[in-house]
């Protein structure tokens, strides 16, 4: 298959619904290239056990509409339209196979992207995946976040910073804020326990420079169960003491 195979008919029927519904229209050439992903996915999930979803319906939906669904809230606050603006810096933590960043990069394709995640086998499907798919503007990074935040080169270097089903949220904030320039976002995407997540973790979000925007429960098309958006901004630099290194953020979050 090449990326200029033709879209099979209603291949992705439930993406183009759901995405429309979120009022995300995707052309022709779009749903190719989700239709794309989803095959390396798959093809590539049979040999390295990348995610514990791939049903080609529920690819769709909890992978592909549920990263999807960030995206009018992100551009809302940024007051931008859906397909954000040219060189926007957003570095995905801990993409794994690339949620919610690839389809985030495929829905706003002028984008600059990054994929970071701590695990090689993630890493070597995320670069044949950035060119099987030709992504311009896309890089991928191995390492762990809290390492790679105490870094001048990625240290306060993005405009957002999202991440999906990574952390608890008082150990994933320190993972996240340092990569953030001052006055830029953090957008996370939780699931039911996000209203606890966010009462054991607000002094973490202030003590690294935060400021909670807002914690918006949020509907996504054809998936179940309630499913949350934490939007952070960061409204100071965040202390140079953070991360700290040796597992620390996860072993004793901070309190
Ligand atoms: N965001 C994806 C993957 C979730 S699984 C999704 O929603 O489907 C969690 C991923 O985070 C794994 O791939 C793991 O390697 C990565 N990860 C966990 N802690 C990390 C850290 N501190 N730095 C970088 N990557 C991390």
């Amino acid at each position: 298959m090449t990326a200029s195979t033709p879209l099979s008919p209603d291949a992705m029927s439930l993406l183009v619904t759901g995405a429309q519904e979120m009022g995300i229209s995707l052309s022709p050439a779009q749903q190719a290239d989700f239709e794309r992903y989803y095959h390396e996915l798959a093809e590539w999930n049979q040999k390295f056990n990348l995610t514990s979803i791939t049903d080609y319906e529920d690819v769709q939906a909890k992978h592909f509409l549920d990263s999807l669904a960030g995206l009018p809230i992100l551009a809302e606050e940024l007051n931008l339209p859906l397909t954000l603006k040219p060189g926007l810096r957003l570095v995905d933590v801990g993409t794994g196979a690339g949620f919610p960043g690839v389809p985030l990069k495929l829905a706003a394709p002028d984008i600059q992207l990054a994929l970071m995640d701590g695990t090689g086998k993630k890493v070597r499907f995320l670069e044949q995946l950035t060119q099987a798919l030709a992504l311009a503007d896309t890089s991928v990074i191995q390492g762990r976040a809290e390492e790679l935040g105490r870094k001048e080169e990625y240290r306060a270097a993005f405009d957002v910073v999202t991440a999906r089903a990574v952390a608890s949220l008082n150990t994933l904030v320190e993972y996240l804020l340092p990569l953030v320039r001052l006055n830029g976002l953090a957008l996370i995407y939780k699931g039911p326990s996000a209203p606890q997540e966010f009462v054991d973790a607000r002094s973490a979000i202030q003590m690294l420079g935060g400021d909670t925007v807002r914690l918006a429960p949020l509907d996504v098309p054809f998936v179940e169960g309630r499913r949350f958006i934490l939007l952070i901004r960061k409204v100071r630099a965040t202390p140079g003491d953070y991360p700290r290194g040796q597992g620390l953020p996860r072993r004793r979050p901070l309190a």
